[in-house]
């Protein structure tokens, strides 16, 4: 506790000696005021009973020279306190000051001529006590100061009194040193007080300074942590919490004052991509730039945040939001065909744009976050760089094709995803010579899936190369089994989308299963479009391989496609099938007669075959026998079916095929 407290007085005295000073000087001026007054009323007492005595006049005078001596030393502490001297300096001046008065009243009974203590003189111990009494009291802070005054008198009362030695004196010399060790006690203890309370008071005024300042830390700290919360670093956008909050505050608000909120979502093609051939750096760049584009065209009329990833948002709010969404959007496509340049690499970083609007698509911040998400959705489904907004049909298709995704995986493993096969026959001898492998899956809550939607949906959850090797092992097997069938030479097609080169190796894929199976590959067909072969970036090298690893090439669905003829000389193809929408009906239509003559030709000139499909009728595939087409397919000779069910249909074909031989 002593130490706790010598610490503390070491570390606040400064502090508790500018209190004492205070303390001094504040009714000092008063006090002089008072001692002036007494001491007049003592000569004027001594005078009276005396007669005027020089000595006493001179007290006086030194008496006054100390009270003014120390007025001009209380003003200079009040003026250069704390500048030219510090407050331990002052409080020694004032305790001087006070000494020199004490020193002063103490003298009083030795200058009075015959003093008489015990009798005539009682009145100016009187004095004297009460005087020293009164600075005792007055100086209760600081007791050097307070001593320094109270205790002069008293010991030259002693001392005077003690000079008769008669027993009264002794008796009073006695009591005012009892009166001595009174004062010094409580001087002392009011010191310890005083000293104690400023104490408490300057550890109550500390804590709560350094309340205050931890306070403000703090608040400094919430305000960045906030910042850090809501912001995003790389583009300095709100985040996703942020936007959260808003989108919530923002409905409520639209629906308390009857207003529209459109929701754009907006989504960057190929940003992967950029992240990893240029770096994530690079990456950063874009997206920052992306963040001013949007800045640029939204200004402050929408709420921008960066939702994570590649993936931004605004909102708009008001009664005329859903036309500023669209008018934004458009600029948003116009600006993103400007390239962004990261270092020296100048790339054009498209976007795909959903918009959804509050409360007419949707009446919760959730629900309109998921239909602007299926509309963006849709935008990415149908080629990108475009913007779509969100129809209800819109939610029934999206519902279905999440499902598809989300169910495909498990059922290409559980072999619920089939593979049929359609038989393709020489027109003039109907001898069967290859089938098409096609895909089927029958949904057990969305019934029957069309095939593109199959492929479409084996894309997005990265399970093309699973699909298409689970389609290659079907075929294999297949082709494993033909010469058992007595169709030893009978091709197979398999289907490839021409966007499946650019995700994964197709030769690599069919190589490994066709070497699996211990498959020729001259007898496995790879049905590509046309697209694919002029997207020589993406499919070239892999085409190349396949060619010459042996594998047939045929283009499907020849005729829908580009014009250009020029790849069927750069590249070895086999076969051309001619799209359906040519064939069917070819008998009533002499456009499309001359025009499969017209292709037949062509195959004849550049050694190709020419195979017809979705053959339907007994006189198209006449008139097409009659033009020269070699092989046709179609639900005339047989629809896609399920390898159990097509060994019985070889079987039955073949025999028909033979007694139309023999006859
Ligand atoms: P495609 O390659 O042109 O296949 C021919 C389509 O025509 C098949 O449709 C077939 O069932 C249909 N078809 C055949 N004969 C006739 C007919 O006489 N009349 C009519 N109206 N249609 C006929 P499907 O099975 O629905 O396949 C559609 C498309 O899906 C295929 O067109 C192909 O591009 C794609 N596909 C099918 N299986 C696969 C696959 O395993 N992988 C890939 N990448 N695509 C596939
Ligand atoms: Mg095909
Ligand atoms: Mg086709």
């Amino acid at each position: 506790m002593d130490l706790q407290h010598a610490s503390d007085m070491k570390s606040f005295l400064p502090a508790i000696r500018q209190a004492q000073q205070n303390l001094m000087t504040a009714a000092l001026r008063q006090s002089l005021l008072l001692n002036t007054f007494i001491a007049t009323s003592v000569v004027l007492i001594v005078s009276i009973g005396r007669g005027p005595s020089l000595p006493v006049f001179l007290w006086l005078v030194v008496l006054l020279t100390s009270l003014a001596l120390r007025d001009l030393s209380r003003s200079a502490i009040k003026r250069f306190s704390g500048h030219w001297f510090d407050n331990g300096v002052a409080v020694k001046l004032l305790t001087a000051g006070a000494l020199s008065t004490g020193l002063a009243w103490a003298a009083l009974p030795f200058c009075i001529p015959n003093f008489d203590g015990t009798g005539l003189d009682a009145v100016i111990y009187l004095i004297m006590v009460g005087i020293s009494a009164g600075a005792a009291i007055r100086g209760f802070g600081c007791s050097s100061t307070a001593l320094a005054f109270a205790l002069p008198p008293q010991i030259a009362m002693i001392a005077s009194l003690l000079r008769t030695l008669d027993g009264t004196a002794i008796v009073l010399a006695l009591n005012v040193g009892a009166f001595v060790y009174v004062t010094l006690r409580s001087v002392t203890a009011a010191e310890g007080v005083f000293v104690s309370n400023e104490i408490a008071k300057l550890k109550a005024t500390a804590l709560a300074e350094s309340l205050g300042q931890a306070n403000d830390d703090i608040r400094l700290t919430n305000s960045r942590l906030e910042v850090l919360a809501n912001g995003d670093p790389t583009t300095g956008l709100p985040n996703r919490t942020l936007f959260n909050t808003r989108l919530k505050s923002d409905i409520a608000a639209a629906t308390e004052r009857g207003e529209t909120l459109s929701l754009l979502l907006i989504d960057l093609d190929r940003f992967k991509q950029i992240n990893d051939t240029l770096g994530h750096s690079a990456g950063d760049m874009v997206l920052y730039e992306i963040g001013n584009r949007l800045r640029a065209t939204v200004g402050g009329s929408g709420l921008i945040a960066r939702l994570g990833g590649d993936e931004f948002a605004i909102i708009y709010l008001g009664s005329d939001a859903y036309d500023r969404a669209l008018v934004a959007a458009a600029e948003l496509l116009q600006r993103s065909r400007a390239p962004i340049m990261v270092g020296t690499t100048a790339s054009v970083v498209g976007l795909s744009i959903g918009i959804a609007t509050f409360p007419q698509q949707a009446q919760s911040a959730e629900a309109l976050l998921a239909c602007a998400d299926m509309a963006l959705y849709e935008a990415k489904a149908n080629g990108r760089r475009q913007m779509r907004e969100f129809d209800p049909e819109l939610k029934a298709r999206t519902d279905r094709q999440r499902r598809i995704e989300q169910d495909l995986e498990a059922a290409i493993h559980a072999g619920r995803i089939e593979t049929w096969f359609q038989p393709q026959v020489a027109l003039c001898s109907q001898k069967i010579t290859g089938f098409e492998a096609l895909l089927r899956w029958t949904h057990p809550q969305l019934g029957p899936i069309a095939p593109p939607e199959i492929v479409q949906a084996a894309q997005i959850m990265h399970l093309a190369d699973t699909l298409t090797a689970h389609v290659a092992g079907a075929v294999c097997r297949l082709l494993n089994r033909l010469p058992a069938l007595d169709l030893p030479e009978a091709t197979v097609a398999i289907n490839i989308s021409p966007n499946e080169f650019a995700i994964y190796s197709v030769a690599d894929v069919l190589e490994l299963v066709t070497r699996r199976h211990g498959i020729n590959p001259a007898l496995l067909e790879v049905e590509i479009t046309e697209e694919a072969i002029l997207d020589t970036v993406s499919a070239g090298e892999q085409l190349k391989r396949l060619e010459n690893a042996g594998y047939k090439l045929a283009v499907d669905d020849f005729g829908m496609g580009h014009s250009s003829l020029a790849y069927l000389i750069g590249l070895k193809i086999d076969r051309l099938k001619i799209d359906r929408s040519f064939v069917q009906k070819v008998s009533e239509s002499r456009t499309n007669q001359g025009l499969i003559a017209a292709l037949v030709g062509l195959g004849h000139a550049l050694s190709l075959d020419i195979v017809v499909e979705g053959v339907e009728t007994a006189e198209d595939a006449e008139v097409l026998r009659m033009l020269g087409c070699g092989i046709a397919q179609g639900y005339f000779f047989a629809r896609p079916m399920a390898v159990e069910a097509l060994e019985a249909w070889i079987s039955a074909h073949t025999v028909s095929t033979d007694q139309m031989a023999v006859a």
